[in-house]
C-alpha cells in the first residue's frame, strides 16, 4: 500500500479470482466458464463493431435491450445492461445499503458479497446456511435488511425453488431482495417472471456462464422501471459507457442466437450428470447442483491435497481454503472430454496414493 492511499481502504482485503496460472497448458475447471466458444454470430458482429471503434458506444444499450426484452417477454425499460453481473451487484450494495439498511446473505456464498459491502462501507449479516449447505428459508423472513441470495448458490450449485425464493421477496416488503441468477440457465428456475409482481425484487443474470461470454464482460438486471432508475443513476455517475462496442455487438448476436445457448445448457447439464456419477464411483460426495460446477468431496482424501494433485497434472479445480469449505473442490462442468480428462486423473491420483 503506497502512503497515499485513502484511510477509507486500509482494511479492504479485494476478492481472489480464481488463479489463472501461465506456466503450463492447464484443463481449465475452476472459473465456471463455458467450455464453447461464443456463438458464430457474436463473433461476427463483434468483428463487424471492431470498425468503428473511434466511436463511443450506445450508452443506453437500445437495440441490445430490445432483443433481450422480446426473448424475456419483458419491456426494455425493465433491463439495465452492465459490465458483468458483478457490477450490478455493487450497484445495488451502493444503492440499497446503508447504516440504517444492512445487507444479508449466506455465510457460505458469493465471495465478492462481503467485499462490496465492505468498499462501500455497508454493515452486513452472514446467515449461516444449514448442516446439508442449504439455506433456511425461515432465516430470511422479514429481516429488515436488503437480501442477496445467489440461486444457484455458489460454492455449493444448490437451488432454492421459486416459490421459497417467493417466499422470501413476499415476506420483505419493504426491503429490496436481490436474487443472483448467474449460473440460473443449468437447470435451475428463474426469478424473472416476478418482477412486475414485487416492487422489492432485483434479478441479476450474466452472459459469463451459459451465453460464454466470460471475456467480454457483459450481465444485465431486471426490475420494475423505478429500481431500473436508480441503477440507471449510478451507473451514469460512473460509467455511462460501461458496454464497448464490441461486447454489445457480440451480446446482441448471443441473444439471436438463443438456441446455440440452450443447447449448449443441455450439454453442461448432461456432462453434470455424468461427472456426478463418475465421481460416486471415485468415493465423491455431490451436492446437488444446479449449476454449471458441482462442489464435491472424498472422505479419503483432502480438498487440499486433491486441488494440487491435479494441478501438477495440469487439471486447475478451485478450492477454498476456509471452515466446512477445506474438504471440498469445486469442479466446473466442461466438455465431456474434459471431464473424462478429470475422472482419469483422480483415479490415477488414487491408485498413486495407494
Ligand atoms: N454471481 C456469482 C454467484 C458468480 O459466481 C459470479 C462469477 N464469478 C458472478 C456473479 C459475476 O459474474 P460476471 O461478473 O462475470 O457476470
Amino acid at each position: 500500500m503506497s502512503k497515499f492511499f485513502s484511510e477509507k481502504f486500509a482494511d479492504l482485503i479485494p476478492y481472489v479470482p480464481g488463479e489463472q496460472p501461465k506456466d503450463m497448458k492447464y484443463i481449465k475447471l475452476n472459473t465456471n466458464e463455458s467450455p464453447f466458444a461464443p456463438s458464430t454470430k457474436a463473433q461476427e458482429y463483434a468483428l463487424d463493431a471492431a470498425k468503428k471503434l473511434q466511436l463511443y458506444p450506445d450508452p443506453d444499450c437500445t437495440e441490445l435491450r430490445e432483443k433481450i426484452a422480446s426473448l424475456y417477454e419483458l419491456d426494455k425499460d425493465e433491463i439495465v445492461i452492465v459490465n458483468g453481473s458483478d457490477e450490478i451487484l455493487n450497484f445495488a450494495f451502493m444503492a440499497y445499503c446503508d447504516q440504517k439498511t444492512p445487507a444479508a446473505f449466506a455465510d457460505i456464498t458469493y465471495g465478492f458479497y462481503p467485499v462490496y459491502a465492505k468498499i462501500n462501507k455497508v454493515p452486513y449479516v452472514e446467515i449461516p446456511l444449514n448442516e446439508n449447505y442449504e439455506i433456511n428459508v425461515e432465516d430470511y423472513i422479514g429481516i429488515n435488511k436488503t437480501i442477496f441470495i445467489a440461486n444457484p448458490n455458489a460454492p455449493t450449485g444448490i437451488a432454492l425453488p421459486l416459490d421459497q425464493i417467493e417466499r422470501i421477496i413476499s415476506s420483505n416488503p419493504n426491503n429490496i431482495v436481490v436474487v443472483d441468477e448467474a449460473y440460473v440457465d443449468f437447470g435451475a428456475q428463474s426469478a424473472v417472471k416476478l418482477i412486475r409482481k414485487y416492487d422489492n425484487l432485483l434479478v441479476t443474470q450474466t452472459f459469463s456462464k451459459s451465453r460464454s461470454m466470460a471475456g467480454a464482460r457483459l450481465g444485465m438486471g431486471f426490475a420494475n422501471k423505478k429500481l431500473i432508475q436508480d441503477i440507471n443513476t449510478l451507473r451514469y455517475s460512473t460509467n455511462p459507457y460501461n458496454i464497448n462496442r464490441m461486447t454489445m455487438a457480440a451480446g446482441i448476436g448471443t441473444i439471436e442466437d438463443n438456441e446455440y445457448t440452450i443447447k449448449n445448457c443441455k450439454v453442461i447439464q448432461e456432462n453434470r450428470e455424468w461427472t456426478i456419477q463418475e465421481l460416486q464411483k471415485l468415493g465423491f460426495t455431490t451436492l446437488n447442483s444446479k449449476a454449471n460446477f458441482v462442489f464435491t468431496k472424498n472422505e479419503k482424501f483432502s480438498g487440499e491435497y486433491l486441488y494440487k494433485s491435479l494441478k501438477a497434472k495440469g487439471v486447475l479445480v478451485r478450492y477454498f481454503n476456509k471452515e466446512r469449505l477445506n474438504q471440498f473442490l469445486r469442479i466446473t462442468i466442461g466438455s465431456i472430454d474434459e471431464m473424462k480428462i478429470l475422472i482419469n486423473t483422480l483415479k490415477t491420483i488414487m491408485e498413486e496414493s495407494k
